[in-house]
């Protein structure tokens, strides 16, 4: 077993571009949080560059504190020189578990491989939309199929109302997020996913997770899907839903949804339709704050996971006064919701979510 990071030339030479400027201090909602100086990217480039130069030895100590970022990119924007520290931590981490240290994903790995999700459930709802063929097909991931199952109804509802044609598969995990934590994409189940999707004939792939829109779009394992991929944001952009509501409205951009895959107008296209008083956070788009559910620190480290997004979720009602936060991603949706305090009375909502909850209150209204 090799006792050194592989850590290819490029890498090694963005981890000597790191002029230790600190900029990423000031965005990483890790080091927010704890205010330990390892903890945010400078910290660990830091770190990197001792091991690299065998001024350090890779321990558990170095797994842990690379383990300890949610990969939301916030560092990689605000970086002076250019460097991208979550992809450089996500290849050191693939190195370390390469090394002998393994992390308790390899656990979430067998579950994957043996139940097809990431939590080990044994039964899947199903949704009751399976056509044999449809122009589209909606892909729902992980943690709305079994964490977040009365939004994914609502979002189905709305496709309904909205007369889309539209077929669902019997999915299994896109496992794309094992290449985050150390591991790899799980070849078997994409390639169930791609046949079962290609089966179906449609055209579209319409994903609304947006980490899973990613896995479609960047993955080798999915590059023979032979359709296109749009998040359902991108998808419902330019549909006329007739409705709309008074309330102050505010949204949270998903870190994979913005820094990530770029999609920042389209979901803020639907709200202006919907939403007169629609008003953005401070830390918006580019530079909106983490809810710290990504990279595996829900997994790893809950508590962090939890009070990142309880801080983004007071830091968003303290700057807007909403009484609605919206936002698009099931991960995101599922955090705010479990970090919520009773005392908290903002609701918050997947936007397809939303509105097909204004459309079917609008309906109740006109049938009284
Ligand atoms: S902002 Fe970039 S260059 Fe500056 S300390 Fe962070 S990673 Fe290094
Ligand atoms: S990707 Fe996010 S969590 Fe990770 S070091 Fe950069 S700012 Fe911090």
């Amino acid at each position: 077993m090799s006792n050194q990071l592989k850590l290819d030339e490029k890498r090694r030479k963005a981890i000597t571009q790191c002029s230790r400027c600190g900029f990423c201090r000031a965005v990483c909602p890790i080091f927010d949080l704890t205010k330990r100086p390892i903890t945010n990217a400078r910290g660990k480039m830091i770190l990197l560059k001792e091991v690299m130069e065998g001024k350090l030895p890779v321990t558990e100590g170095v797994a842990q504190a690379l383990l300890r970022c949610t990969t939301c990119m916030n560092c990689t924007v605000n970086c002076p020189s250019g460097v991208d520290p979550q992809e450089i931590f996500k290849a050191a981490r693939k190195d370390l578990v390469g090394m002998g240290f393994d992390n308790l994903f390899k656990k979430m790995g067998e579950v994957i491989e043996k139940y097809g999700n990431i939590y080990g459930e044994e039964e899947r709802h199903d949704w009751g939309h399976k056509k044999s063929r449809a122009p589209y097909v909606l892909f729902v991931g992980c943690v709305g199929t079994f964490r977040e199952e009365e939004s994914v109804e609502e979002t189905i509802r709305l496709l309904d109302l909205s007369k889309v044609d539209f077929t669902m598969i019997d999915e299994v995990c896109c496992s794309g997020v094992m290449e985050d934590v150390g591991y790899s994409i799980k070849g078997e189940l994409a390639q169930r996913n791609v046949q079962a999707l290609q089966k179906t004939g449609a055209k579209t792939l319409i994903t609304t997770c947006p980490y899973c829109y990613r896995v479609f779009k960047e993955h080798p394992s999915y590059k023979d899907l032979g359709m296109e991929i749009k998040h359902i944001t991108q998808f419902l952009k330019d549909f006329d839903f007739g409705v709309k509501t008074n309330k102050k409205v505010t949204y949270h951009d998903p870190c994979d949804l913005g820094r990530h895959a770029g999609i920042y107008d389209e979901p803020r296209e639907i709200i202006r339709k919907i939403a007169p008083n629609f008003v953005e956070p401070r830390r918006t788009r580019e530079n909106a704050m983490c809810c710290g559910s990504g990279g595996g620190l829900r997994g790893s480290f809950p508590e962090d996971s939890i009070e990142i997004s309880r801080s983004r979720l007071s830091q968003i009602i303290e700057e807007t006064g909403a009484e609605i936060l919206l936002t698009e991603c099931p991960s995101c949706l599922h955090n705010f919701q479990n970090a919520k305090l009773r005392k908290q009375k903002i609701e918050i909502y997947n936007i397809t979510e939303f509105i097909a909850k204004l459309i079917q209150e609008q309906q109740k209204k006109e049938a009284a």
